[in-house]
């Protein structure tokens, strides 16, 4: 049983992710007179800025980190509160945060996010990337690193393998070909003599978001240099923070100890078998040994190929696990498949007044045929945009239907410097044998595929941006 509420919101919503922060700015907008309040762990915020409606479904805009007081200014209603929220009474419609306080809502939005999947946990020389703090520690080791094994077949991981230089990079993927994610082997393999050749000396010029970070105390603007090192350095939160996202390395120098351009080798149809240390390796009984296995690398992986590789550190990028923990004891939340927080399609959880959006919750509604839940950037201020106007117009008593945005998926990115657009089942998902692919591919220029299906097209484009 929790303690009395110091003080009871109207709206309480959990998270300073771009899910978080665009809820709370839609109950702000919608209801300026509600009392609302935002939870968050980490010191910063992440706010959307230069919002691009590029076609009906269609969106692009930019990402900034920033100190909360930027929203409190912006919205007197709202208070911001620098803590994290330990545990969840649904009875007495009430959170408990690590600090010990206690407050109440009438309706909560749990917008927590996600963690890295790591192959295992509490090992130094597994890393996951997800927040400022774990992507400048990864720079800190590539720093003095040969080799490294990137495990995972995701955004993560190909942004990864494409932009470290001066360290050789073993890829380890489960499929038959790169970027199972996000494309087909046939775009795979249009993308792939990136990999193999140099560097473009200059960026070709994409408008997307880049990253900049500001002092916890809100102090002068933190920012990366041209040469891609950061200015100052943050003192780190204690919590976690917001999930990184598109170019999040841009400001970053993700260069290893080496004198070399870009080096990859990719093992394909794999999975991580074992993590072993140079001691552990030498004391077992492995017999395949070669004078580049031999105990002199800090650690060691072996795949369910038959390889090992040495190597100075691992990178797990193998998706998330939904953050839930602290809401789960003694309530009882719909628990999807994927370990997120089951909501319907008024974004609502199992549990009265509780709502969830972003990385931490799984879509239960039944989709739209051109509809698919990906923990994206887009998704994660779709859904907390609709669950800030669901929980409004519950209050209001008003009606609402589920929005046009989850009627087709859609999303613009850049994988090795080509843009990227998405739409539909682009990758053909679900929809069997009884469709049609048209491609259209210029070597190092485009690759644009359209699936036709039941005379419904669905678009795949790859273009240099
Ligand atoms: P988050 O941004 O993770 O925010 C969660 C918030 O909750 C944080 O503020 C955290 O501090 C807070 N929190 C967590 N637990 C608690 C608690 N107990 N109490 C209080 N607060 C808590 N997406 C794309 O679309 N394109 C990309 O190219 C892309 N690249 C990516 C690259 C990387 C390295 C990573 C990690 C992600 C990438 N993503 C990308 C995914 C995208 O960043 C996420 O889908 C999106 O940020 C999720 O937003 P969110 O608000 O749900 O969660």
């Amino acid at each position: 049983m929790a303690a009395k509420a110091e003080k009871t919101f109207t709206f309480l919503v959990v998270g300073g992710g771009i899910a978080g922060v665009t809820c709370v700015e839609q109950l702000s907008f919608q209801i300026p007179s509600a009392e609302v309040a935002l939870i968050t762990a980490g010191p910063h915020i992440k706010a959307v800025t230069n919002y691009k409606q590029v076609s009906k479904t269609l969106e692009e805009f930019d990402v900034e980190e920033r100190p909360s007081s930027v929203l409190e200014e912006k919205f007197p209603n709202l208070t911001v509160i620098h803590s994290a929220v330990k545990s969840l009474h649904t009875q007495s419609h009430s959170v408990e945060t690590a600090d010990g306080r206690v407050f109440g809502y009438e309706k909560l939005c749990i917008c927590s996010g996600g963690r890295p999947k790591l192959l295992t946990q509490d090992n130094p020389y597994v890393l996951g990337i997800r927040d400022t703090d774990s992507a400048q520690e990864f720079q800190k080791l590539l720093s003095k690193a040969k080799r490294i094994v990137v495990v995972g077949n995701g955004g993560i991981a190909l942004e990864l393998v494409y932009e470290v230089e001066g360290c050789e990079v073993i890829w380890a993927v489960k499929d038959k070909a790169i970027g199972n994610t996000f494309f087909d082997a046939g775009a795979a393999q249009f993308l792939i003599p990136s990999l193999e050749a140099g560097k473009p000396e200059k960026a070709f010029p994409c408008k997307r978001p880049r990253y900049t970070t500001e002092e916890p105390a809100g102090g002068a603007l933190q920012t990366f240099t041209a040469d891609g090192h950061l200015r100052g350095k943050s003192t780190g939160p204690p919590e976690p923070g917001s999930a990184l996202g598109p170019d999040w390395h841009e400001g970053i120098a993700l260069r290893g100890a080496e004198q070399v351009s870009r080096k990859v080798s990719v093992e394909y149809q794999c999975e991580v078998e074992k993590i072993f240390t140079s001691e552990e390796l030498l004391n077992s009984q492995q017999q395949t040994l070669t004078p580049e296995n031999n105990g002199s690398w800090p650690v060691y992986v072996q795949l369910t190929n038959g390889k090992t590789f040495g190597c100075d550190f691992v990178v797990s990028a193998t998706g998330v696990v939904p953050n839930t923990e602290p809401f789960l004891q003694g309530n009882k939340f719909a628990i999807a498949d994927d370990a997120g927080l089951q909501v319907n399609d008024y974004m609502m959880t199992s549990e009265p007044n509780v709502y969830a959006a972003g990385d931490v919750c799984t879509a239960g509604w039944e989709h739209s045929e051109l509809w698919q839940q990906m923990r994206l950037w887009t998704q994660a201020r779709q859904m907390g945009w609709y669950a800030g106007r669901c929980m409004a117009a519950h209050v209001l008593s008003e009606p609402i239907e589920l929005d046009f945005c989850f009627e087709l998926f859609s999303h613009i990115t850049k994988f090795f410097n080509y843009k990227v657009v998405l739409l539909g089942k682009f990758n053909g998902q679900g929809l069997g044998t009884d469709h049609e692919l048209l491609v259209r591919c210029t070597k190092g220029q485009e690759y644009v595929k359209v699936i036709l299906s039941s005379n419904k097209y669905i678009n795949h484009i790859i273009s240099r941006c």
